[in-house]
């Protein structure tokens, strides 16, 4: 089951310059960097009370993010839902008829596991399942 809204992708060509912006108008605070080589892209977080922002910045030409930037310029890359079973997300999805870039999960950041649907067929808007953060699951 989705249980929120876990994060908002946003694609940016200058991860440097989209974090001072983000710093120094807006007044968040940047949580932390990370690289993900899977998808080619460097990562800055921002935590917006139970939503989170990342801002992604292509590491090579051939990353989707490189491509997305080309073909729509900076902006909203992807909404991210959180799910206690992104399998069976994902099947029910398949199901539907959609359209699955990523038949299996895929390391995504945070180490959490990740798929993406195609923008296609989810009425415009790249869509990942991502699993329940870490933190969370020892908690409960
Ligand atoms: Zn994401």
């Amino acid at each position: 089951m989705i249980q929120k809204i876990d994060h908002l992708g946003i694609a940016v060509r200058s991860l440097d310059e989209a974090v001072q912006y983000y710093e120094q108008v807006l007044g968040l605070k940047c949580s932390g960097k990370e690289e993900v080589p899977s998808q080619k892209v460097k990562i800055a977080f921002f935590q917006v009370g139970a939503v989170r922002l990342e801002l992604l910045a292509p590491t090579s030409s051939d990353s989707t993010v490189a491509q997305f930037l080309e073909k729509h310029g900076e902006g909203v890359h992807h909404v991210a839902f959180s799910t206690d079973n992104i399998n069976e997300q994902l099947s029910k999805a398949k199901d539907a008829g959609c359209r699955l870039i990523h038949e299996i999960p895929i390391q995504g950041a945070g180490g959490r596991q990740a798929a993406f649907l195609h923008p296609k067929s989810t009425h415009g808007v790249l869509t990942e399942f991502c699993s329940v953060e870490i933190e969370q699951k020892d908690n409960v």
